[in-house]
């Protein structure tokens, strides 16, 4: 049976991903005008746009969290997932991955394929979630459609398809020549919203020709009658056949459309809507019982928790009960919406494929599944980083202590990678580099009025052993010890252990019982071992640990608490003796610079302990976490602002 586009489903779940500057908010906005959401054209630079919602990000003109905004083109719903930016918001990529079926990966036409770009692409890759190439800004001086192509190509091991060609570079950007239809689009009004085709220019005919069999060529690799037709008598492939084929071997990730424009010139912007619609899939459905995924939580503000979820099967009405198999609780849809921009839509049913958010969610986090209670199912769960660096920080005006918890308790329901103590009196923030923290604290101010002054910036070490070993402790205090005038301790106390302990594959506690000792003590044990790991033996935490409780003794002056003290005992004792080694996070940095500094901030990194990777158009290093702090700032001054960095936790490494 041939297919027809209109009996492809009616939706898009898709994601705009770029490197920052790339143009992705731009693109974002054009499409949101053209499909009749926005009735003014926002431009970044006037702060004004509908995607970057925040206060802050507005300020700052970068996009950080992923907003889902629905709008309609040719009677298909596009729901936009939007992705953010930045490096240090990797885990906001992470999550949107997971809920889109199809991402438009925009390309700056003047920078190319750039270190975020590569970092969505491989993430991309991991969900294996089908792409269309757009290759934005072809209007700028230095634009270069042939280099950027070849760099999606090398720089990524992507199979491009190059599927239109700019007509006119730079500030001679015109229209796009579509090398489906063998024809020119080209745009008549500023807006871009009227744009004619006609005959391709004589003098544009070789290169389309000549990158039409290219196209041709790839795609007869993957179509029989394509191939056949290709030897034959190449002017009988149909447009049909080509759409055909390019559906499936992008859905099937082996090949990726690339398409060219201008979203600030308005140009473009129409056929890339048209080919979100051709070939980027269409979401599935498996069953018809009810399975979401949270992924992401915010607070609006009247304060309501938003949970955000993509719906894989079944549907939620308002008023529902489904079940957090997690949790094991049941949650109550209070309200239901489809987001549009800033405005929400409320709706009595959401069904499978679609995005939507729901009030009323009081236990589910990022990451959770929700589902039927008859009929539980759990999606694999999403694993993020743990924070690698913390600061403290504290409101300057004392009477803002409780507005400060409040808001530090909604960033962390919020944000999986941030998380908040107290310790010694202090509250720590921690997350997943400098620019992380900065942008929390930025916003500590713009959303909630408070001002905090912060601290020097501390490095989250970690701990570890290498090798296991056994060990017996055994823990006696009789009255009459000094130990009786403690508090502590009242009465005689006693335990015994034996337990093997080493490092585990598997991240936490691995603990296993094969003593005798009655389950109150086992589970003293246990919880003994644990609080141990807060702090290990050299003061960090420990990420894995392995514990066999082998056997134990106890008498009538024993109880939990004896249990616990020989366990901290025995803990000291025994990993001292496994070589506990102080691990530390290495970053990532890649630093694009004009030649002319390139030997300045080498030999700068070089003092900073970097070990050079490569260095290509830019330079790729890894650097210890504790050797860069401010280290944009230095950057800046040794380029005179010219050179940009990026910086990305990538290990943890035993420290020097
Ligand atoms: P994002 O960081 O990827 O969201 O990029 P933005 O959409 O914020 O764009 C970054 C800057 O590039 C802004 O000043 C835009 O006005 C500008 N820009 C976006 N698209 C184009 C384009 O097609 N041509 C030109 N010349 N500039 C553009």
């Amino acid at each position: 049976m041939k297919l027809t586009w209109n009996d492809f489903n009616k939706i898009r779940n898709i994601g705009i991903a770029a490197h920052i500057d790339a143009g992705k908010t731009t693109v974002t906005e054009r499409i949101l005008f053209y499909t009749g959401i926005n009735h003014n054209l926002g431009e970044v630079h006037d702060g004004n746009t509908t995607t970057d919602w925040t206060q802050q990000e507005r300020d700052r003109g970068i996009t950080i969290t992923s907003t889902a905004i629905t709008t309609f083109w040719n009677n298909t719903k596009i729901n936009i997932i939007d992705t953010p930016g930045h490096i240090d918001f990797t885990a906001e990529v992470e999550r949107s991955l997971r809920v889109l079926d199809g991402v438009v990966s925009v390309f700056c036409a003047v920078g190319g394929v750039e270190a975020q770009s590569e970092n969505v692409w491989r993430q991309a890759d991991k969900y294996k979630v089908p792409r269309i190439a757009f290759i934005n800004k072809i209007d700028r001086n230095g634009a270069d459609f042939y280099k950027v192509l070849d760099e999606i190509e090398d720089k990524l091991k992507a199979n491009t398809i190059a599927i239109q060609l700019p007509y006119g570079s730079e500030s001679k950007f015109k229209g796009i020549i579509d090398l489906i239809n063998m024809k020119l689009i080209f745009w008549e009004d500023k807006l871009g919203l009227k744009y004619k085709t006609c005959d391709i220019p004589d003098h544009m005919i070789e290169i389309s020709n000549e990158y039409r069999d290219l196209m041709l060529e790839k795609l007869a690799e993957y179509d029989d009658t394509i191939l056949e037709k290709f030897f034959d008598d190449k002017n009988l492939i149909t447009v049909y056949e080509i759409n055909n084929t390019l559906r499936k071997v992008t859905l099937s990730s082996e090949c990726t459309p690339v398409l060219v424009g201008s979203a600030l010139k308005n140009k473009g912007i129409q056929p890339l809507l048209d080919s979100i619609i051709k070939y980027l899939p269409e979401p599935k459905q498996e069953t018809n019982d009810l399975v979401a995924l949270a992924f992401k939580v915010s607070t609006d503000k009247y304060d309501n928790r938003i949970v955000y979820l993509r719906i894989y099967s079944g549907s939620i009405k308002l008023g529902d009960v489904i079940y957090n198999p997690r949790t094991k609780q049941k949650e109550r849809v209070m309200r239901l919406s489809e987001m549009h921009a800033n405005k929400q839509i409320s709706k009595k049913i959401i069904k499978a494929g679609e995005i939507c958010t729901v009030v009323g969610l009081k236990t589910t986090k990022t990451g959770d599944t929700l589902c039927d209670k008859n009929n539980p199912i759990l999606l694999e769960t999403m694993i993020f980083p743990k924070p690698v660096i913390g600061v403290s920080i504290e409101p300057m005006t004392q009477s803002d202590i409780e507005k400060l918890e409040h808001a530090l308790e909604l960033f962390e329901d919020e944000d999986p990678t941030f998380l908040t103590k107290e310790e010694n009196g202090q509250t720590i923030i921690s997350g997943m580099g400098e620019l992380h923290l900065e942008i929390l604290i930025e916003r500590l101010k713009l959303e909630h009025n408070i001002k905090v002054n912060k601290g020097i910036p501390i490095v989250a070490y970690r701990e570890k052993y290498t090798t296991q070993i056994k060990h017996n402790e055994i823990f006696e205090r009789k009255i009459g010890d000094a130990v009786k005038q403690s508090t502590y301790f009242k009465n005689d106390k006693f335990a015994e252990i034996t337990f093997e302990i080493g490092p585990s594959e598997d991240v936490g506690l691995t603990f296993k019982n094969e003593s005798e000792l009655p389950k109150d003590y086992v589970n003293a044990v246990k919880k003994g071992f644990n609080m141990c790991m807060l702090n290990g033996i050299l003061g960090y935490p420990v990420d894995n640990l392995k514990v066999t409780l082998l056997s134990g003794n106890y008498n009538s002056d024993s109880d939990e608490m004896s249990f616990e003290a020989a366990t901290n005992i025995g803990f000291r004792n025994s990993t001292k003796k496994i070589n506990p080694t102080i691990l530390e996070p290495i970053m990532k940095v890649e630093v694009v610079t004009p030649e002319d500094y390139i030997g300045e901030i080498l030999s700068d990194l070089n003092k900073r302990n970097g070990q050079i990777q490569s260095i290509d158009k830019s330079i790729k290093i890894i650097v210890p976490l504790s050797r860069l702090f401010g280290y944009e700032t230095k950057l800046r001054s040794l380029s005179s602002g010219r050179a940009s960095s990026s910086i990305q936790f990538s290990h943890y490494d035993i420290k020097i």
